[in-house]
């Protein structure tokens, strides 16, 4: 398929990804009247929500979740279920008109050869021309399984987080979460108490566990108000209140740790929201244990020289932004693979490309989401094609 000639003016905006993203800038753009299409390389918008664990419950309030343009109605609650964050995704986009082309994978983005703008290959050979391009694919949508030697002849079971949905088929079993951030310690709970015989949880650097609400007063909300403040400000109120609000698990295993809350956030690694592994691991039904080193036929050996042989292992070990397909060749990311602006900046020598969703604020990242679809949208809006 022919790329578009048209004038630039006359030039649409894409946005890949129908996430929360994406949807948001969309939405904003469309209210300032910029003709705008969201390209979706699933059926569906939302679809990282629908993939999602069952029992999940967003960790941030319902009213600091919600995107431009529409608030999540208060029959939600507060802490919003994984089922009503996808009809809410729905309900937005039909609210906005969003025009949302589903099936569609952008697979490589480019400038335009011949004038303004960028050029867009997607799937079916097709090539999109427009004015400005949010990239806006998220960073959970492709697993991080560390390559631990031997992991290739391992003889057990061995999933990634992702392709974790319920305890169902774990009821009996003996299992080995890997990796304590939110995810590996909500899965070890919901196996616990879905059932599961032996539950084991593998951790390479003891994280900082927050309680959602204290005295009703959410997590979040404390995150945005110090998130401007320097974190040898930060850190040692956090430890006092660490050490005034949770109970002191190092007998068990979770000692508390020795690197500060917010020096550790700033470094990516945001707080665990305790949704109910501190009682597990006090009461001894989560095992907190040494991180994986490698594999031995059936056995795991861990970084303390044991050997366990759960029958199942679930690697909660995150995703990678894999962005490098799609933009780079454009010199747009740093070495980690992030882009190297976000929000309403585009980088430099690319104008008119836009970046959402790879930041990992500890105030909450629909939040930020929301605020940076807000800039894009006034960027967009007023700039003429790049
Ligand atoms: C388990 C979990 C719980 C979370 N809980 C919270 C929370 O409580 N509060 C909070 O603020 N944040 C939370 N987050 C973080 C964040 O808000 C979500 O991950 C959110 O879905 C990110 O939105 P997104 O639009 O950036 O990415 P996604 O929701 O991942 O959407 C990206 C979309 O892009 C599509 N796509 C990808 N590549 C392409 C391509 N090449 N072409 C076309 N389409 C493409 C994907 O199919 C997907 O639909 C959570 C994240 C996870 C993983």
């Amino acid at each position: 398929m022919a790329a578009d000639p048209s004038p630039a003016h006359d030039l649409p905006v894409y946005v890949i990804g129908a996430g929360p993203g994406g949807l948001a800038v969309a939405a904003v753009l469309r209210r300032r009247g910029v003709r705008t299409v969201v390209l979706e390389k699933s059926d569906a918008v939302g679809a990282s929500w629908r993939r999602h664990y069952a029992r999940l419950r967003l960790h941030t309030t319902r009213r600091r979740s919600s995107l431009p343009g529409l608030r999540m109605p208060r029959s939600f609650g507060r802490w919003v279920a994984r089922a009503d964050v996808v009809r809410y995704l729905e309900k937005y986009a039909l609210h906005h008109g969003l025009d949302v082309v589903t099936g569609v994978e952008v697979t490589r983005v480019e400038r335009a050869p011949d004038g303004p703008g960028w050029l867009l290959h997607a799937t079916g050979g097709r090539r999109l021309r427009c004015r400005a391009v949010v990239v806006a694919t998220g960073f959970n949508h492709t697993p991080r399984l560390p390559d631990w030697p031997g992991r290739a002849s391992y003889g057990g079971e061995l999933l990634h987080a992702s392709g974790y949905r319920d305890a169902g088929p774990y009821a009996g079993k003996d299992v080995l979460v890997v990796g304590v951030g939110n995810t590996g310690a909500e899965i070890a709970v919901d196996l616990v108490e879905g059932g599961a015989a032996r539950v084991r949880l593998a951790i390479r650097t003891v994280p900082h566990i927050v309680r959602r609400t204290t005295a009703g007063w959410p997590a979040q909300s404390t995150a945005i108000l110090i998130r401007r403040l320097p974190a040898w400000l930060v850190d040692p109120a956090a430890a006092v209140l660490c050490r005034i609000s949770l109970p002191n698990l190092a007998a068990q295993g979770l000692p508390r740790p020795r690197t500060g809350l917010y020096t550790r956030a700033r470094q990516g690694a945001i707080p665990v929201q305790d949704v109910g592994l501190l009682d597990a691991v006090r009461k001894g039904l989560v095992e907190p244990v040494a991180a994986v080193e490698s594999f031995e036929h059936d056995k795991v050996v861990l970084t303390d020289g044991s050997r366990v042989s759960p029958d199942v292992v679930i690697a909660a070990t995150g995703y990678v932004r894999a962005l490098e397909g799609l933009v780079g060749d454009l010199g747009v990311l740093d070495a980690r693979g992030r882009p190297v602006v976000h929000g309403a900046r585009s980088p430099k020598g690319a104008p008119g490309l836009y970046f959402t969703g790879f930041t990992n604020p500890i105030s909450g990242m629909l939040r930020e989401m929301a605020i940076d679809a807000r800039r894009i949208g006034r960027r967009i809006a007023k700039s003429p094609a790049a």
